[in-house]
């Protein structure tokens, strides 16, 4: 809450996520289910500008699709006490996009206040965007942060990067608040200069980033008038989330342990 505060007074908005998971059994999906709840009243009482983002694996999806989707139903209605009720549902591995996207439109149903995330490098993306486009979803934008094969995804980063602006434009055209998801400084730019050229405004979309990663570029975009909100991780589970960031930048674990030094 403290970090969330700074970043508050920075002007950026927040979005935090309780680190985890794969859980198997159906007890632990419910602590999980249990500390949102306790993080949305947080939230609540400490009057900060965040809301929350979850994974439906963390939520029970691998023990069963009707128990996740039940589980993140009572997020989004506990959430609606928040003045930000929107609960972000993560993309994870390709195994579970179709559950996922599944699990959102069923939630959605009866609680607008949730959205999905697409990844641009998986190659269905492009068409679960005009599903998602159709229903009016408000929807996050990412490159996409699993080890995934050919076959279902784009493993070079020039396509990745095409894929993921033409969606972006899609999105910001023709979308629901979008969040365009990245620290790429070229997207950044090219997201901005589309925006320009369509005179979009620039409260009808938000950059999203992840806390830690190119602060300045952060404050920034604040500073040019855009909305920003920070992606922010906690909790003890941290080994899943640590490894995918490594994996994009092997300076990130510099900057991890410099944080761990720091404290
Ligand atoms: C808010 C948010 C939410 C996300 N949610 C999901 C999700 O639900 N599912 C999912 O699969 N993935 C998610 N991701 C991760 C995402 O898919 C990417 O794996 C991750 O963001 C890295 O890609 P990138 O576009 O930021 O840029 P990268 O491809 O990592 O980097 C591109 C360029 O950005 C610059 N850059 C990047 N990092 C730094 C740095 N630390 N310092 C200086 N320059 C830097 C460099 O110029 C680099 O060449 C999320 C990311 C964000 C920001």
């Amino acid at each position: 809450m403290d970090a969330i505060e700074t970043l508050n007074a920075a002007g950026l908005n927040a979005t935090l996520d309780f680190l985890g998971e794969d859980v198997r059994e159906r007890d632990e999906a419910l602590r999980v289910r249990d500390e949102y709840f306790r993080l949305l009243e947080a939230i609540r009482s400490r009057g900060v500008r965040s809301n929350v983002s979850l994974k439906v694996t963390a939520m029970g999806l691998l023990a069963s699709e009707e128990f996740a989707a039940e589980n993140v139903a009572a997020i989004a209605v506990e959430a609606q006490k928040n003045a930000d009720p929107f609960v972000r549902i993560d993309m994870e591995g390709s195994a579970v996009v179709a559950a996922t996207l599944g699990i959102f439109e069923r939630v959605r149903a009866a609680h607008t206040n949730v959205g999905p995330v697409l990844q641009a490098y998986l190659k269905r993306t492009p068409a679960d965007l005009e599903q998602m486009l159709a229903l009016g979803a408000r929807v996050r934008l990412c490159k996409g942060a699993y080890g995934e094969s050919a076959e279902v995804a784009h493993t070079s980063m020039p396509v990745i990067r095409s894929a993921y602006l033409r969606m972006a434009e899609a999105l910001l055209s023709r979308g629901n608040y979008p969040a365009i998801a990245t620290h790429d400084g070229r997207i950044i730019e090219a997201v901005k200069a589309y925006v320009a050229e369509r005179a979009i405004a620039r409260d009808a979309f938000e950059f999203q980033m992840l806390y830690g990663v190119r602060p300045e570029l952060q404050r920034r975009l604040v500073s040019d008038g855009f909305r920003v909100r920070i992606y922010v991780p906690y909790g003890t589970h941290w080994a899943g989330y640590f490894y995918r960031r490594i994996m994009e930048r092997r300076e990130n674990a510099l900057f991890a342990l410099g944080s761990l030094v720091r404290k």
